[in-house]
């Protein structure tokens, strides 16, 4: 296994991080901790979890595991979040999570899903920042950290906000363009880096003719090429994967071997070739995001990338809905201008796509 350096908290964490949000059964206590400790015995410690990950279930089934890695003295840390921001919420939900989670503190805790800099400013009023600051002091919290879905300089402004120690993120070969100005802040503020959804949702392997230049190594798959890829980003600590099986976690502690075997891929080199190779695609480059009716194009341009992707629009309207927070009629407010299209890098219809989405959500 690697380590990193979690930021300015000097945690050593291992660049594979243990995902508990894709449990195939995660009433099967016994066998998600069977895979919590193979993950441990490959050198895994970083654990993420949530409290809504199927319901409270996925906090309970982490729950069993952590007890299990104790009474075999395996080390770990914990993460997980929550979307509270007064204390009075906050301190109840922790409470819970600390007896469903069987521990006496969280050291990565996490103000979670962040999705638009409006959402942050509000919580940050109802005194989120400063509820985070007293329960590190008592001794519950290790670390404050936050997971975002924004993207492109508005990522980069809630990081510069200075207050957080890590950061929580989208982040793979099909997206990167998104998020590339988020390393300007973790860099600055020496931030840690976790990112999730290694896999562009699952666009990767279902599709690894779009990146062909992801496995190099002799008989790697893509899978294994999309977490190298990851791996050989220094200014990346930790990449989560969501576990469902013990294969699965086999897989990435293989992925992990090979980046220790075979080392760092060109991550320009690969960049670059990823980029030739989605035609038609939106690649998230934020270049059009002016829309002077505040329509935030490119989340529903990359929702309308699944649509080309999975030959399936049903898919527009729920990543809208379910992953961006966003209205699908929103598209309707476009008063056809063409700014946004005489700015696309990638010279796509925008007018048209959007028209296409209003339909979808109509
Ligand atoms: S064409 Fe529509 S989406 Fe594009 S900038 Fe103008 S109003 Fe906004
Ligand atoms: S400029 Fe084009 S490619 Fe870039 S984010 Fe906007 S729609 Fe996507």
């Amino acid at each position: 296994m690697v380590y990193r350096t979690y930021g300015r908290t000097g945690k050593q964490v291992s660049i594979l991080g243990f995902g508990g949000m894709r449990f195939e059964d995660v009433d099967d206590h016994d066998a998600s901790t069977a895979m919590m400790v193979e993950a441990a015995e490959g050198g895994v410690n970083y654990f993420d979890t949530a409290p809504k990950y199927f319901g409270t279930k996925g906090e309970k089934a982490f729950g069993a595991g952590l007890a299990e890695l104790r009474r075999r003295g395996m080390p770990y840390y914990l993460s997980t979040k929550t979307f509270e921001s007064e204390e009075s919420a906050i301190r109840r939900e922790i409470e819970g999570q600390l007896k469903r989670l069987d521990v006496d503190h969280i050291d990565f805790y996490h103000v979670w899903c962040i999705t638009t800099l409006d959402n942050w400013r509000e919580r940050r009023r109802n005194g989120v920042i400063e509820a985070f600051r007293r329960l590190k002091e008592e001794g519950l919290v290790g670390h404050i950290c936050v997971s975002s879905h924004l993207i492109g300089d508005e990522i980069r402004e809630l990081l510069e906000e200075g207050v957080f120690e890590g950061v929580l993120f989208g982040y793979s070969a099909y997206n990167f363009k998104t998020r590339q100005q988020a390393f300007d802040a973790i860099r600055q503020y020496n931030l840690g880096c976790a990112v999730m959804n290694p896999l562009g949702g699952g666009i990767i392997p279902r599709h690894p003719q779009l990146f062909p230049s992801l496995s190099r190594g002799e008989g790697e798959t893509t899978v294994e090429g999309a977490l190298r890829f990851l791996f050989s980003h220094e200014d990346i600590t930790l990449s989560l994967v969501g576990f469902g099986n013990g294969s699965h976690v086999h897989d990435a502690l293989a992925a992990v071997e090979r980046f220790e075997r075979e080392g760092a891929v060109d991550l320009e080199a690969v960049m670059s070739e990823v980029d030739t190779t989605f035609e038609g695609i939106c690649t998230g480059c934020q270049y059009c995001d002016n829309c002077p009716e505040g329509i935030p194009i490119p989340k529903l341009m990359d929702a309308y990338n699944h649509k080309i992707l999975f030959d399936d629009e049903k898919q527009v309207v729920s990543r809208l809905k379910n992953y961006w927070n966003v209205d699908p009629t929103f598209a309707g407010r476009c008063i056809e201008c063409a700014q946004c299209e005489d700015e696309c890098t990638q010279h796509l219809p925008i007018i048209s796509r959007l028209a296409e989405i209003g339909r979808l959500a109509g």
